[in-house]
């Protein structure tokens, strides 16, 4: 988080888009539109251009070039984005994500009731 009113740095910018990306999948339709998947599509890359954190951006660019974006699902959007940011944990030396969690994590809830 860090001192109130001071600019963002890149971890707070990316715990702040991981929340709104992954909270976007957990929204999203599981039998999306065609106008639904292009949307996500438009804005994931949309936001791999425009994301303020310049070595961020080009790694994800290169992400998104070798993995376009699955979206035919909210399982499979949640899925890829999860991979996506596994990608990112891995090349910061952070633990691994199971994908298999991500709706509990960031849609249902743990089961255990606990919220972290
Ligand atoms: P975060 O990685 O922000 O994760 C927040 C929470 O998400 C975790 O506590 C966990 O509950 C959950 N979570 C973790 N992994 C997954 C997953 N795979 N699927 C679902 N949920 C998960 N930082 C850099 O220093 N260099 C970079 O190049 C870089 N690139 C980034 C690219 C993008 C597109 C984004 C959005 C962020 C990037 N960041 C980068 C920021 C970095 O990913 C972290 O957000 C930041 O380091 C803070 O990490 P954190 O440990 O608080 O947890």
């Amino acid at each position: 988080s860090g001192p109130a009113d001071c600019p963002a740095d890149v971890e707070t910018l990316g715990r702040g888009t991981w929340t709104l990306l992954h909270t976007i999948a957990a929204q999203y339709p599981t039998q999306p539109t065609l106008g639904q998947q292009a949307d996500v599509r438009g804005f994931i890359g949309s936001l791999s251009r425009l994301y303020p954190c310049w070595v961020c951006a080009e790694d994800f660019q290169k992400f998104l070039a070798k993995s376009p974006v699955l979206a035919t699902s909210r399982d499979e959007f949640g899925r890829w984005l999860c991979a996506a940011h596994n990608e990112v944990n891995e090349k910061l030396g952070k633990p691994q994500f199971d994908c298999n969690l991500w709706e509990e994590r960031w849609r249902t809830g743990w089961k255990d009731g606990r919220c972290d």
